[in-house]
């Protein structure tokens, strides 16, 4: 660090401005004071390694610090709040500049300025290895709104927002090496620049009952299991319904895949997966799309625990639901681990 650290935290001051109306001491002091929020709250904490949750030669620190913030924020929308406060402690090795960290910061500040919450306090110490992140995230949620992993209902419709795969093929891109164009570069920001679904599970909440919901962060198969797992049933995913990304549909045959594979594999979507009444699909469908322009669709269904997970191929074929990202590795025609 090539500042005093008194220095550094005045920088950091003045850039996340002054405290809330709810919050009565913010950051600078031995620890923040605030007034609780009228219903539950909600804490969810994330920690973050340089060369294990991120790269800094695939990313600059403003990205690396807006996407940190970001999968915080995801589980907050997932359990059905929004997010009011942040406290973060950062472990940042010599070789980092005050304006790296600034950097980091800013990255901090896109993602509390964008969703209206505060950051309100933090520890910076110095470290001899990697850059490590660690964010603790508060949320308020009214009472009757929570929304857990552990609720889906036989019968019901389980749904998604957005498309998938684009940030797996992102990741392979920049892993890789390869070519940029223009739907390379869009696949790109989406694994970079990911954007938490608030406001849709918002909207979802004001017109439908959701039973069970997360986001997606390891991938939409791995979710579903974990659905299935906490809500003790079986889901049916349907292979044609997948939203997939278009920058999957155009990279899989360069990436020894299917753009369903992808889809299903693709990590840090920080999309949602929910399950609903049947009823309910249509209306939450439309009303998601008209107050915040994104698509949602039914991608399968809720069945019996017995039943198990199940992909249901395009060709009516079924085989268990794969259950981590996909493998390039493995041969065409056996990606599903078929035995027919
Ligand atoms: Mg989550």
């Amino acid at each position: 660090m090539d500042v005093g650290e008194r220095e550094l935290i005045r920088r950091i001051r003045s850039a996340i401005g002054a405290p809330g109306r709810a919050t009565i001491v913010g950051i600078g002091d031995d620890a923040a004071v605030y007034e609780p929020p009228g219903e539950y709250e909600l804490i969810t904490c994330d920690a973050f390694v340089d060369g294990v949750h991120f790269r800094r030669d695939f990313a600059n620190y403003r990205e690396i610090g807006a996407k940190c913030m970001v999968a915080n924020v995801s589980d907050i929308a997932a359990m059905g709040g929004f997010p009011t406060r942040a406290v973060l402690s950062l472990a940042i090795p010599e070789r980092m500049s005050t304006r790296d960290i600034e950097d980091l910061y800013l990255g901090f500040l896109d993602v509390s300025k964008h969703f209206s919450f505060e950051i309100v306090g933090g520890d910076t110490v110095s470290s001899r290895y990697e850059l490590s992140i660690s964010i603790a995230l508060l949320g308020a949620v009214g009472r009757d709104r929570v929304v857990t992993r552990a609720g889906a209902v036989v019968g019901d419709a389980v749904l998604v927002t957005g498309r998938l795969g684009g940030s797996e093929v992102g990741l392979q891109i920049l892993s890789r090496g390869m070519p940029r164009n223009e739907k390379a570069n869009e696949a790109i920001r989406r694994h970079l620049r990911p954007i938490p679904r608030i406001a849709e599970a918002q909207a979802i909440l004001d017109v439908a009952t959701p039973h069970a919901m997360i986001d997606i962060s390891d991938g939409l198969g791995s979710e579903l299991w974990h659905i299935a797992t906490e809500s003790e049933v079986g889901i049916r995913l349907m292979q044609s319904a997948i939203p997939v990304d278009s920058a999957a549909t155009e990279f899989a045959g360069t990436l020894s895949s299917t753009p369903e594979e992808l889809a299903i594999g693709s990590g840090e979507e920080f999309e949602l997966v929910v399950c609903i009444p049947l009823s309910e699909a249509e209306r939450t469908i439309e009303h998601v799309a008209a107050v915040t322009g994104t698509e949602m669709v039914v991608v399968g269904e809720v069945v019996a625990a017995s039943d198990g997970c199940t992909l249901v191929l395009s060709d009516g074929g079924e085989v268990e639901l794969p259950r981590a990202g996909y493998q390039h590795m493995e041969p065409p025609g056996d990606r599903w681990g078929r035995s027919d």
